[in-house]
């Protein structure tokens, strides 16, 4: 019997977001295991989707009852015989409208399918059909082959990393670079600036292959989805991305930026990380932890290549770029988690915290710290080779000697590569600042000093920030503090995370926090605050500690000198 694995989708009722799941396995092994992703790659944690699933059974086609348990939190062991073809049904909430999961209501069916497809390892590396029982003129975006209602992909792999949005109201647009096309679907949203978006687009997509030489894949579709709320998401696919934004009436206005510079990253990532893989995820392993210490270089090299790209491309002016570069420069020297753990430490452990913000001071981001190191090698690689050789030219080296000879990178390769074009300048960078928690503000300073920028530091805009040394959110009129900087005069005061700030010096805040500060900072100040359940009262020393939050700002210098200016327009190029 040919081995293969066909899912029947149907929508009965969209209100109640249940995706029903009908999936014939045809050529399963006798007592087959049948599985649930526990994650999704480009999210480095467990996302447990098992928990999503309702009414599991299992039947002949002649509908005799297969018997099955649960061995595991996402895998079903059947008492399947041989040779049979076997039906696993089940339904699947489908409720949740990010970049990386799955939604359905009465407009539209948004799947990700490594969220709720099960799969059989033994059948993974075959064809997997999807039939879709969907309203007849609704439209499908997907880089997956269509026929009529059907979806073809070549194994369980292509399937996972193959989203699909089915809606009625789905605009379409496209362009073509270097004999590729690029699709742009929009889920909704009926007023694309489509001159402005397709010449940026075309841009940056261009300068990103001609670095890399060639594209890995024949077409890739940018799949938006566009939000009523605040929203900033992409996730990476090898021939597609979703992206979600919001709020809608504000993105091609002041998101735009956010929306090309997540639509960069997501492209660039069809290399980096789609393509060029760590060897602890190739292939991905859906059933557990794929655990790397190369976040790094998944995510940080994205991150900042995403940007510089927009830059290199025109798209971005250099003010533009320096503000989100800014942006990056800010989190890392806010964090204090920046003297406690090494960024690929922290990439092990994304696994553990990684997306939320965790204990105070633990652990710093892939993203943040990943694309500020990327910065400072590309340009120590660029001083090294007299402007030949960047950070381009090993993502480059990667791709084609390591990725397209179908193979995983390791964390020797990628250093190796690093030392043979940077010499030991670089090589250094690893144990010092990659894999340790040495502060490494002055080799930024330095290297931005290479090409000609530098790191303006001013006190926080916030005084509450920058005298007292504290972050908060407005709860009505109070305020609950959120972040304390270390040794700062809150800290030195006693002040706690979650204290809820009510009076200050016996005056009700009325929403004013910052405000009140000013009036009182030369006097002594008494906060009344309420610590769990407690009314509590806070002697503040402001002249205890000048510590607290300060702005920074990354610019250009007024005058270069030709060395500065000549590695500048190399490190653009
Ligand atoms: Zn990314």
């Amino acid at each position: 019997m040919n081995r293969m694995t066909h899912y029947h989708i149907s929508i009965a009722h969209p209100h109640q977001q249940f995706i029903k799941f009908r999936v014939l396995f045809s050529g399963l092994p006798e007592n087959a295991l049948i599985h649930l992703p526990v994650w999704r790659p480009g999210r480095y944690e467990l996302g447990n989707f098992a928990k999503n699933v309702r009414n599991f059974s299992v039947n002949y086609s002649d509908g005799a009852a297969i018997p099955f348990e649960k061995t595991a939190l996402s895998t079903w062991s059947l008492k399947n015989k041989e040779h049979q073809v076997v039906e696993v049904s089940y339904e699947y909430f489908a409720a949740e409208l990010n970049a990386g999961s799955s939604y359905l209501n009465a407009e539209q069916l948004y799947v990700n399918p490594v969220n709720c497809f099960v799969y059989c390892d033994q059948n993974s590396d075959r064809e997997h059909l999807i039939s879709l029982e969907i309203p007849e003129d609704w439209i499908i975006a997907s880089s997956l082959k269509q026929e009529s209602r059907v979806l073809k992909a070549a194994d369980f792999h292509e399937l996972a990393d193959s989203p699909f949005i089915c809606a009625k109201h789905l605009v379409h647009g496209e362009y073509t670079v270097q004999n590729t096309r690029f699709h742009l679907w929009f889920n909704g949203y009926q007023h694309v600036p489509w001159d402005k978006l397709i010449k940026d687009f075309r841009a940056f997509t261009n300068s990103q292959i001609e670095k890399f030489g060639s594209f890995p894949v024949d077409e890739y579709h940018f799949l938006f989805q566009f939000l009523p709320y605040k929203a900033y998401h992409g996730v990476e696919h090898l021939k597609s991305t979703v992206i979600a934004l919001g709020p809608t009436f504000d993105v091609f206005e002041s998101l735009y930026t956010e929306l090309l510079g997540v639509s960069s990253h997501e492209l660039y990532h069809t290399w980096n990380v789609k393509t060029i893989r760590p060897i602890e995820m190739f292939p991905y392993n859906y059933q557990k932890e794929n655990l790397s210490r190369l976040g790094y270089l998944c995510e940080g090299v994205t991150t900042y290549m995403g940007d510089l790209f927009l830059l290199k491309s025109g798209v971005f002016s250099l003010e533009q770029y320096l503000k989100e570069l800014s942006v990056q420069f800010q989190k890392h020297l806010d964090n204090p988690g920046r003297m406690n753990y090494s960024v690929a430490n922290s990439s092990f452990d994304t696994w553990l915290d990684g997306y939320v913000p965790g204990i105070p001071g633990r652990k710093v981001s892939i993203y943040t710290e990943g694309c500020l190191l990327a910065l400072a090698t590309d340009i120590l690689l660029l001083k090294n080779s007299l402007g030949k050789t960047g950070l381009d030219t090993v993502m480059r080296k990667l791709y084609e000697d390591v990725a397209q000879r179908g193979k995983g990178v390791d964390e020797n390769t990628y250093w190796n590569y690093l030392q043979t074009f940077g010499g030991d300048e670089v090589k250094q960078l690893k144990e010092l600042y990659f894999y340790g928690t040495n502060d490494y503000t002055s080799l930024l300073q330095g290297v931005l000093d290479l090409v000609g920028l530098k790191l303006e530091v001013v006190p926080s805009a916030r005084i509450s920030a920058s005298l007292i040394g504290i972050k908060y959110i407005p709860n009505g009129a109070n305020a609950i503090v959120k972040n304390i900087f270390p040794q700062s005069p809150a800290d030195l005061s006693g002040l706690m995370l979650e204290d809820e700030i009510i009076a200050i010096n016996s005056l009700l805040l009325g929403g004013e926090l910052d405000k009140w500060i000013t009036y009182f900072k030369e006097d002594k100040i008494v906060l009344t605050v309420q610590r769990s359940g407690r009314l509590v009262q806070v002697d503040l020393n402001i002249g205890a500690s000048p510590l607290g939050y300060k702005d920074y700002r990354v610019k250009k210098l007024e005058q270069l000198n030709e060395k500065q200016k000549l590695l500048f327009d190399q490190w653009i190029q």
